[in-house]
């Protein structure tokens, strides 16, 4: 891969800066392949307020300001949600060069249409709900924390998303495993008829991955070689629906964790490159402080940042490979940034 000029720019621009933010660690579902560890619960008061400080303080100087809400389960802290979007969206009137964007990605249970309604108001316009399948699939790995299915609740959320008469954009997003390869034409047969047409849906069809979850050793993942051809084969046919399929934006080919205007927000207030490898020592570049300044360590920073020094595609695509202990082989899993 050839790194070009406006990607490499686009990396290091101090008048760019995504922040990843986790408002809770906590989840109200317990996915089979979850890696995380719901050890910090909803983000503490003084980290909330750093955030706003932090993005008070760099506005003036931004174009770009693009916030990922994640988790946990984000919508269980909509509160912070609220108030974070709240300042995000009054920064236009005093910084009028300033495009401030947001998306989250959200399991869908809390998705209510009015929930919905809310938050493409205060500016979250892009969501990523996954799936496994129909039904009787989806409910065996996507289930609740005490217990219980998930697909009715989360697919009425997403039925009744079309009544909503705002700007948003979701990604149904399917993972594809040995067990669901057939089940999975039934799942898109569903969505087709669901949302085929409705510009504000579309498709992202991926293989299942192992992410360092403690179930890691037993899930049905495919092999890259097997999945490649099954997940064409699940596209041509959304695509014979009229379905949307997820396209990354360009630049995809290059990792938020790559970059030097990209940080994840731990709901403490630590400062994470990637979403995936969470706890793992070298994924931890520095600390949020009350005042709203950051303290970021150059050595691991730089580390990250390698693939936009040496143009290697692999390390610009998942700089995660080849460092530190990495808890899993994460297979260039990431957040889809609408
Ligand atoms: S695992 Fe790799 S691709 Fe995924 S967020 Fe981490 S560095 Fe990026």
């Amino acid at each position: 891969m050839i790194l070009s000029s406006d990607d490499l720019a686009r990396s290091i621009s101090n008048e760019r800066l995504h922040l990843i933010l986790m408002p809770t660690e906590a989840c109200n579902f317990r996915c089979v392949y979850c890696y995380e560890d719901f050890k910090y619960r909803r983000m503490e008061p003084w980290v909330v307020e750093a955030v706003r400080k932090w993005i008070a303080n760099r506005a003036p100087g931004l174009r770009s300001l693009h916030l990922s809400w994640f988790g946990g389960e984000p919508l269980l802290a909509r509160g912070v949600i609220r108030t974070l979007m709240t300042d995000a969206r009054s920064l236009h009137e005093t910084h009028r060069d300033l495009h401030v964007t947001s998306n989250a990605t959200t399991n869908g249970y809390l998705l209510s249409p009015s929930v919905l309604a809310e938050l493409v108001d205060l500016g979250v316009t892009g969501y990523q709900i996954s799936f496994d399948g129909p039904r009787e699939h989806h409910d065996r790995k996507r289930v609740l924390a005490g217990g219980g299915g998930t697909f009715d609740r989360i697919w009425g959320n997403l039925l009744a998303a079309r009544e909503v008469s705002r700007p948003f954009a979701i990604t149904i997003r399917l993972h594809i495993d040995r067990e669901n390869t057939e089940a999975a034409r039934d799942f898109i047969d569903q969505v087709g008829a669901a949302f085929g047409g409705d510009d504000r849906f579309d498709l992202y069809i991926r293989g299942l991955s192992r992410l360092g979850g403690p179930n890691d050793d037993s899930l049905p993942v495919l092999d890259r070689e097997e999945s490649l051809p099954v997940i064409e084969r699940l596209k041509d046919h959304a695509r014979s629906l009229g379905l949307k399929l997820f396209e990354a934006e360009p630049g995809h080919s290059i990792c938020y964790a790559a970059r030097s205007n990209s940080f994840v927000v731990r709901a403490n207030g630590r400062l994470n490159k990637c979403t995936i490898a969470l706890e793992d020592p070298s994924n931890q570049v520095g600390m949020l402080r009350a005042d709203g300044t950051v303290e970021v360590k150059a050595a691991p920073m730089t580390l990250w940042m390698r693939g936009l020094r040496s143009g290697d595609a692999a390390e610009l695509k998942c700089p995660m490979r080849g460092i530190g202990s990495a808890q899993a082989t994460p297979a260039g899993e990431r957040l889809a940034l609408k």
